[in-house]
């Protein structure tokens, strides 16, 4: 059986506790060979990060330091343009052989699919796994409610061969949003058990989004 590597993209502006603790309660629920965290170096989807990429990457590293078997890691980082799965989906395959990647993503980002740079082509190269997010519910009209209506289980991802599955997981419901955090810095409230505390320190040490 191929390995399954995990591949978490995201502008993590700033990374924060629902990003990590969903990882690691996937790792509970997939046999992850590894999960490489991948920030943006330019996000594709909306407008740019306000925080820089060095700082974005810096507290994405603290964030996900004692998580084992999660690299964070810097691929596309030479790229120019805008930072597409399909890109770092090809990086990885070019270097890991017999392999099987599942790229994980929250089910806001993932109701956008249809628009995502080939999204047909990644469809075609991996499996996906939506993790539920609090307060948000696909609209019925979206391709991505059909893709997650085939309802396919976690068994069949993990046992069978290929690629083109989307499953959905209801992973720990965690009300955290990045731009949650920012308007929070940014009014002076604490962030205390949104992020972690080394990214709290990186973020007050740095005067970020404040
Ligand atoms: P925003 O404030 O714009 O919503 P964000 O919190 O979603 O930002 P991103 O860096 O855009 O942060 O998220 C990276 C990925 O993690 C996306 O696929 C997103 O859907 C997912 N994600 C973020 N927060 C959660 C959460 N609390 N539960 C599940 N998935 C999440």
């Amino acid at each position: 059986m191929p390995e399954i590597i995990g591949i978490f993209g995201g502008t993590f502006d700033p990374v924060h506790n629902g990003h990590t603790e969903t990882i690691s309660h996937l790792m509970t629920l997939i046999p992850f060979k590894k999960v490489i965290v991948v920030p943006d170096v330019r996000p594709p989807h909306r407008q740019e990060a306000i925080g820089s990429f060095e700082d974005r990457l810096a507290m994405t590293r603290l964030a996900f330091k004692n998580h084992k078997k999660v690299s964070v890691e810097e691929l596309g980082a030479s790229r120019s343009g805008p930072s597409y799965a399909i890109s770092t989906v090809k990086e990885i395959l070019k270097k890991e052989r017999n392999i099987k990647i599942v790229v994980i993503v929250g089910s806001d980002a993932f109701a956008e699919i249809d628009s995502w740079y080939r999204w047909k082509e990644l469809l075609r190269l991996v499996n996906f796994v939506v993790m539920k997010r609090p307060g948000y519910t696909t609209p019925k009209n979206k391709k991505s409610f059909e893709l997650i209506n085939q309802k396919n289980e976690i068994d069949e991802l993990v046992q069978k061969r290929g690629a083109g599955k989307v499953v959905e997981v209801k992973v720990k419901p965690l009300r955290i949003s990045s731009s949650g955090i920012r308007e929070n810095l940014g009014n002076g409230i604490d962030i205390n058990l949104l992020v972690g505390p080394k990214v709290r320190e990186y973020l007050i040490s740095n005067k970020l989004y404040v």
